[in-house]
């Protein structure tokens, strides 16, 4: 079903007994041992546990701290899915396909679940993105989310249908400016409790909201969690408590650090993990372990997505590597990358979902990939991202970024355009360019 790369990739998979050597001899050590620190995560409640050699049948179990100590956070819940506290942490995806069309996007929700989705996200913009999601909602009982990004002022046409209302703090100025951004979100949190949904608040840096860019200029980590933290007041203000927090990048290593820090400010709050247009596998996996490993073993991370780049029909990827990771770091198994994994060439890319105009956004990050593999010993980064309402500001930072359209696709230098370039023009220009950076880079030195 999935392909063959596997994020199991170093650790033996089904292994139903291990055995391991002692002065005694060999123990066989049963693998649906609780606890086992070998091969499984412990019973609920129960950190791992060393399994200590003695004679055969005498198998010395010694407790140890849990590898993800107790979360603070309060629990909420997504119509009957705890998040927080004490509950199991929830693994969920985003359906990729284009909303309106309701049988793509019902595939993808049940590729999705039948994958082990706690709860899918949905994409909505337009009022005709409302009419098919309120159809695929009369065909499926999955848990459902929509993101919304612009597109805010639906949320009360949304929200009957859903379990659970996305907003982003960074997209509320495009409409209403004159409206007070916490206007705003006193309508998205009086929606939310009329409809009985869930709130987040996901913050990217890729799309940092103007007042928070001017205050903290090049500290993008600052602006986030400050952007994160006043948003909780600002609901907490509202009277409403069911909402989580996501703070999300590109750079897991700036994941770890607005996660931390906005985790020490706000203990309560339950939080959504996830390294946005982490890319392609192996890589986008890569990138992914790094932010949870150092995040949930810290306490941090209530309910998680992992973002992959891949056809529409292998999203379920995404929950399995999710499952994945976690089972990973709840048994203690934590891989490390060697200091020069961020060394070099960086692609970044967005998972995709439906507002990508463009279904050749997934072969051409692939493409980009392939092509680009010449340089792999420059430290760039190319940015490739499917649509026009995140393209734009996400591509910003990348030395050299690719937004899609429907039939264009747009090139930057950094935050300048360089133009729009058909699919089939698009990878001669992206060579051009990046043979001129490096020839640039060269006469630099
Ligand atoms: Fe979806 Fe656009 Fe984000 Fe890609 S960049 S995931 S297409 S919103």
């Amino acid at each position: 079903m999935f392909p063959a790369w596997s994020p199991r990739l170093g650790v033996p998979a089904g292994v139903e007994k291990r055995w391991i050597s002692s002065a005694t001899g060999r123990h066989c050590l049963p693998k649906s041992l609780p606890g086992n620190n070998l091969g499984t995560s412990g019973s609920p409640g129960e950190g791992p546990r060393s399994l200590l050699g003695g004679p055969c049948g005498r198998v010395r179990i010694r407790r140890e701290p849990p590898v993800i100590p107790p979360r603070k956070t309060r629990t909420i819940h997504v119509r009957d899915l705890p998040i927080g506290g004490a509950a199991p942490i929830a693994v969920q995806s985003m359906a990729a396909t284009r909303t309106q069309d309701v049988a793509a996007t019902l595939r993808q929700v049940r590729i999705l679940e039948a994958a082990g989705a706690d709860l899918v996200r949905i994409a909505v913009d337009s009022a005709a993105d409302v009419e098919a999601l309120a159809q695929i909602r009369r065909e499926t009982t999955a848990r459902l989310s929509v993101d919304l990004q612009e597109s805010y002022r639906l949320a009360e046409r949304v929200a009957p249908l859903v379990d659970k209302l996305r907003y982003n703090p960074g997209h509320l100025h495009h409409h209403e400016k004159s409206r007070p951004v916490a206007d705003k979100v006193r309508y998205l949190v009086e929606t939310a409790a009329e409809h009985g949904c869930a709130l987040r608040i996901g913050v990217n840096a890729g799309s940092i909201a103007p007042e928070y860019q001017e205050r903290f200029g090049d500290d993008h980590v600052g602006a986030i969690v400050q952007c994160a933290v006043d948003h909780c007041a600002l609901v907490d203000g509202f009277g409403f408590t069911d909402y989580v927090v996501s703070i999300k990048d590109s750079d897991p290593r700036l994941v770890i650090d607005a996660n931390v820090r906005f985790a020490a400010a706000r203990p309560d709050v339950p939080v959504h993990l996830g390294v946005t247009e982490a890319g392609m596998p192996p890589e986008g996996v890569i990138k992914t372990r790094i932010a949870f490993e150092q995040l949930l073993a810290r306490g941090i991370g209530d309910t998680l997505r992992v973002s992959l780049t891949v056809p529409f029909d292998d999203k379920g990827l995404e929950i399995a590597v999710g499952r994945e990771l976690l089972a990973d770091i709840e048994a203690g198994r934590f891989r490390s990358v060697p200091p020069n994994f961020f060394d070099g060439l960086n692609i970044i890319a967005c998972p995709s979902c439906s507002r990508v105009e463009n279904e050749r956004f997934i072969e051409l990050a692939a493409e980009v990939k392939a092509m680009t593999a010449y340089a792999a010993d420059h430290d760039l980064t190319i940015a490739v991202m499917g649509c026009r309402v995140n393209g734009p500001g996400e591509t910003d930072d990348a030395d050299l970024g690719l937004w899609c359209g429907p039939r264009h696709v747009n090139l930057k230098r950094g935050p300048e355009e360089v133009g729009a370039f058909t699919y089939d023009e698009i990878l001669g220009r992206l060579r051009e360019e990046l043979d001129r950076l490096i020839a640039q880079r060269a006469t630099a030195e």
